[in-house]
């Protein structure tokens, strides 16, 4: 039975609104928790748990750099069992986005520095 114990763990990880929706936006490469919090408009120590659940079953891990905590899906494969089970469901997601200007993450920073270097 323990070999099922552990599969169980793997698939309650994905047990939750807010675990699948920061897995989507995993989906589109690594995030900091401020990038999750913007986004999601939950509290930091919510997301946090959330990402401990995944971590804990192994689907994601942290990156510090500065004072930004980054995370990444190191079990790609999980998104092969997302698309499996969204065949069943016939529902389609998409990764969430910050409100403009929500987010102060490097990624989102640079992002809105692009077009004004253009205009210049
Ligand atoms: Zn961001």
């Amino acid at each position: 039975m323990e070999i099922y114990e552990q599969e169980t763990k793997l698939y309650k990880s994905l047990m939750h609104p807010a675990r699948l929706a920061i897995l989507d936006l995993l989906r589109e490469g690594e995030a900091c928790v401020c990038h999750m919090e913007a986004t999601f408009e939950y509290r930091q120590a919510y997301i946090s748990q959330q990402l401990m659940v995944l971590r804990d079953a192994g689907l994601v891990e942290d990156r510090r750099d500065g004072l930004n905590i980054y995370y990444r899906v190191i079990r790609s494969e999980i998104f092969d069992v997302l698309d499996a089970m969204r065949k069943v469901t016939g529902i389609r997601t998409k990764a969430a986005k910050p409100k403009r200007n929500a987010c102060t993450c490097p990624n989102c920073v640079g992002e809105s520095v692009k077009p004004q270097l253009i205009q210049i």
